[in-house]
């Protein structure tokens, strides 16, 4: 059972409402690797960082079950930097930098030791590098997800279309399937990008939840009212990594399992904005993610009776 992970390791500089960072780690790969670690081991890891990227980042990645063999170090460049700043209600935030810096050059070799792989997780990057890794897999995963955002609709939209026909889940926010779509109506987008490739689609709404589709099915997840939102940065990726740890670890990949895993990420994802950057996903136990899926469950159950 092995699930391999693609994205960005970083440096992040942050600002919300409630203060700011100027250098923390972070990086799709990093979030998803963090989240998906508590439900599967090994997580086989493929990213580029560059010399300033601490070592005793990766020890602990390592520990969790976080295989890096997949990740470049590279020794005269620095590693990909981002920089966000959070509007008020913090379901919105500006880019201020996105230094690419070694992803500029970035060319992924897929380790022998990562073939055969049953599950793959194409975080947040250029979606030729997500094609790239697809194509030097000598065996299909059972399930390939692959994350996006606006920033690779807007400079290399062929590219994604691409990858999109190649892939079985995608997991956007509610903006970019309408950017990805050209249709404002969230049922009429999902019915769209289904025609592009993905057989399920995950559309996240932040603080309102997450809509799963298949066919002519869909799922709502809730989010968790949060007393304290400190800083979203990376809830997006942690989402998807609680999502397809749940999936690599129960093998299953029916819809019906799906709507499990929405439920699974959308718990990780609630931890995951209460403290800067990855702070509060390095805390949390295996006890805490069970009794906040229980809140979960909590949230939307009741009774009723018609009459
Ligand atoms: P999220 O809040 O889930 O969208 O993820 C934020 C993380 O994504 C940050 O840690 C950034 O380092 C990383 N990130 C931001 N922009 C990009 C990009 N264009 N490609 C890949 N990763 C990015």
């Amino acid at each position: 059972m092995s699930l391999i992970t693609v994205g960005t390791m970083a440096f992040d500089a942050i600002e919300t409402p409630f203060g700011k960072v100027d250098k923390i780690i972070g990086g799709s790969a990093t979030y998803v690797a963090l989240a998906a670690s508590n439900f599967v081991t090994p997580i086989q890891q493929i990213s580029i960082v560059g010399y300033d990227f601490p070592k005793e980042e990766m020890d602990d990645l390592k520990k969790r079950g976080v295989e890096l063999d997949g990740v470049e170090i590279v020794a005269d460049k620095k590693s990909f930097f981002w920089s966000g700043k959070y509007h008020l209600d913090m379901n919105s935030r500006d880019t201020l930098i996105t230094d690419l810096n070694v992803l500029a050059d970035f060319n992924p070799i897929v380790p022998d030791s990562y073939q055969g792989a049953e599950f793959l997780m194409l975080g947040n990057l250029d979606p030729k590098i997500q094609l790239s890794v697809i194509n030097q897999l000598k065996t299909r995963p059972k399930l390939i997800v692959l994350d996006t955002m606006n920033f690779w609709m807007d400079i290399a939209l062929d590219g994604l279309k691409e990858v999109l026909k190649k892939v079985d889940v995608l997991l956007v926010n509610d903006g970019e399937a309408r950017q990805l779509s050209g249709e404002v109506s969230l049922v009429k987008a999902a019915k769209k990008i289904m025609g592009m490739g993905p057989k399920f689609l995950i559309i996240k709404k932040g603080e309102h939840g997450a809509l799963l589709f298949h066919e002519n099915h869909v799922f709502f997840a809730p989010a968790l009212p949060l007393e304290e939102v400190f800083d979203p940065t990376g809830a997006g990726d942690t989402f998807a990594g609680g999502f397809i740890g749940h999936i690599a670890k129960t093998k299953d990949i029916s819809f019906e399992n799906m709507k499990t895993a929405i439920i699974v990420g959308s718990a990780l994802a609630s931890f995951c904005v209460e403290k800067f950057g990855p702070n509060k996903l390095k805390e949390i136990t295996k006890s805490d993610i069970a009794s906040r899926i229980d809140e979960f469950v909590q949230l939307v159950n009741f009774d009723i009776d018609l009459v």
